[in-house]
């Protein structure tokens, strides 16, 4: 009997041990509202569809010059949600075309800003993912970064969920009236087919599935359809984690000594690293790749271009 119940428990305890981990981070917050839905009303529905799919905890990486009133509401109800607000930079701008001075000015401004929220965090996450353009850009970015106590809020899982989102409202402004049925299993379907491409790139050049952190937007689509992508990545076999424990994987450390202007995410950092040269940014990371996918599978029109 006693052994009977240990293999029960050892049947009921695998799936979970065995589950690939994934933490949710949204950016761009507050995001301006593009049509669909205003402000609050996509943080209202973006809270109550991550609450409904049991995610405990998501990041919202912030620019702090989009903090007008409503933007204040806004970010105040995700944090007061229990979702962490970070830094995304004071301006978004492009590291590629900012000086360091200039640069890091931006990152405290965005610091002392933000740190007006309760559940803000002492994490960065680099605009465009551009960590600088060379060696002394970079490395002083990094050692701001130190010196005011963040972590560099890198991402493994990439994707170009803001063309989506474009052409969703592109669709809505030319009154095409998108089936919402299959906009939500060409969301699902795309970010799924990048997540599982970086999972295995992961594989191969770690031997194991590192925890992920999955790069979206605060965008209408993303409260529209992340509740049905939660639940995907739970019939994959995934499980949800917190930004946190995320952030406890030991790819955190891995810091490359490579100057990448252009940065696919960590674990293409390390694919690099390790020799890889071809495919560091998934197929689905294509605008125009999107748009035909998009006209074809959710619109089901007959057009060349819909933007
Ligand atoms: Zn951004």
């Amino acid at each position: 009997m006693k052994s009977c119940l240990m293999v029960l428990v050892l049947l009921l305890a695998a799936p979970l041990s065995l589950a690939k981990e994934i933490a949710i981070t949204f950016d761009d917050s507050p995001r301006k509202a593009a049509g669909y839905f205003s402000g609050p009303e996509r943080a209202q529905k973006l809270i109550a569809e991550l609450k409904q799919h049991k995610v405990p905890q998501v990041a919202f990486f912030s620019n702090s010059s989009k903090l007008d009133e409503e933007g204040v509401k806004r970010l105040q109800a995700y944090s007061r949600a229990g979702h962490v607000i970070a830094n995304h930079s004071h301006d978004h701008a492009d590291f590629n075309r900012t000086g360091l001075e200039q640069y890091v000015e931006a990152f405290l401004l965005a610091d002392e800003k933000l740190g007006q929220f309760e559940n803000f965090k002492k994490l960065y996450r680099f605009p465009y993912l551009r960590e600088g353009n060379d060696k002394a850009k970079r490395d002083g970015m990094r050692a701001a970064l130190k010196k005011h106590g963040y972590s560099n809020a890198y991402i493994t899982l990439n994707n170009y969920d803001w063309h989506i989102e474009s052409l969703f409202q592109a669709a809505i402004d030319k009154k095409l009236a998108p089936d919402f049925e299959r906009m939500g299993q060409f969301y699902v379907q795309v970010l799924m087919e990048s997540i599982e491409y970086y999972d295995q790139m992961a594989q191969t050049h770690l031997g194991r599935s590192p925890r992920h952190v999955l790069l979206l937007h605060e965008m209408d689509i993303s409260a529209l359809f992340i509740g049905d992508l939660v639940d995907e990545l739970k019939r994959k076999g995934w499980r949800i984690i917190t930004p946190e424990r995320a952030y406890q994987d030991e790819i955190a450390q891995y810091q490359t000594e490579r100057v990448l202007p252009f940065n696919p995410g960590r674990i293409g950092e390390i694919a690099r690293d390790k020799g890889q040269k071809k495919g560091l940014w998934h197929s689905t990371l294509d605008e125009n790749y999107l748009e035909q996918r998009f006209i074809s599978e959710v619109l089901q029109a007959d057009m060349k271009t819909l933007l």
